[in-house]
């Protein structure tokens, strides 16, 4: 029952309790230094009812980068800018069943376009059509998005972790590499890869997270400003690729344990959209060996079978 505030605010407590052991079993990301020195044991949690009701527990107001959720909002302005046509001339729709930063298909496949645009060589390919005059230009269109749906006017980069990836991208520069050779990237690589990087940066809490998901739960209607943010049809596109790309190669069984279409990021972050219902952000750095939080996966595993929230 979503309208017994102070039960469900209790669940979330226990749950967080019960849970934050599960870090033992996982590892920060270490692949961006900066990231390496997050905090093990963190673990938060905020619930967003698409009502706007907010309800957290644990580290809930800890700053952490947005990383691979940020695809979403990059794709969701590229095809607010350009419409479905034109994107998915440029980047495919079907899940790959590998690691994230995987080169590989890009060359087997053909016609020469990365997968989906969860993966690391179609967010990249999605930055390359965010148009602008500057890189600070293009990066903005994204920022105001995440201003308008989380309510947070002051969002911004971490300039710390921006530099760390910058410096270490040796396999995101090689991915942009082949996409330019392929055509599918045009213009200046290195700026568009400056991009990704910056939108991976981007710093938030789960409280954010959770109210950008309650906005893609509602179809892009945020009840707060009572405005309808971005087309139902980008919401519904978004969304169903939470369910078959958000959790990288672990997606089948994300979808099978939890069934709410979510998208991870490396840093720890993972935003659940449960559909008319509820956004859900939560935070655990500590990673599994698919680059998803194992207490973050478990909370959500937890939450889902309590509230029985599978869309399946
Ligand atoms: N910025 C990270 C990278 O490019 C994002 C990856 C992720 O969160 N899985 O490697």
């Amino acid at each position: 029952d979503l309208t017994d505030h102070s039960g469900l605010q209790q669940l979330l407590e226990d749950m967080i309790r019960d849970t934050a052991g599960e870090a033992e079993k996982g590892e920060v990301a270490s692949y961006i230094p900066e990231l390496a020195r997050q905090e093990k044991h963190m673990l938060g949690i905020s619930v967003c009812l698409v009502d706007g009701t907010l309800l957290s527990a644990g580290d809930a107001n800890h700053s952490f980068t947005l990383q691979s959720i940020s695809k979403i909002f990059s794709l969701m302005v590229a095809l607010c800018e350009h419409g479905p046509d034109y994107v998915f001339q440029r980047v495919g729709k079907e899940p790959t069943g590998d690691p994230f930063n995987s080169i590989i298909k890009l060359e087997t496949i053909k016609p020469h376009k990365p997968l989906n645009p969860m993966i690391n060589a179609g967010a990249i390919a999605v930055a390359g059509m965010i148009p602008g005059a500057s890189v600070e230009e293009r990066l903005d269109k994204i920022l105001q998005l995440l201003r308008k749906m989380s309510g947070n006017p002051d969002l911004r980069v971490n300039e710390k972790v921006y530099q760390s990836e910058k410096q270490t991208a040796d396999r995101n520069r090689a991915l942009a590499y082949f996409l330019k050779d392929s055509g599918i990237l045009q213009g200046d690589v290195e700026e568009t890869l400056d991009l990704y990087f910056r939108h991976c940066s981007i710093d938030m809490t789960t409280v954010e997270v959770a109210r950008l998901a309650a906005v893609l739960a509602a179809d892009g209607y945020d009840a707060r400003s009572r405005e309808q943010l971005f087309p139902r049809e980008v919401a519904r596109i978004c969304k169903t690729f939470m369910i078959t790309c958000g959790m990288y190669n672990a997606s089948g069984e994300f979808a099978i344990d939890v069934g709410i279409p979510a998208k991870s990021g490396v840093a720890g972050g993972i935003m659940a959209a449960v559909p008319q219902r509820m956004g859900i952000g939560v935070f655990g750095p500590a990673l599994d060996d698919k680059g998803n939080s194992v207490a973050g996966v478990k909370v959500l595993e937890k939450l889902s079978d309590r509230l029985d929230l599978s869309v399946f």
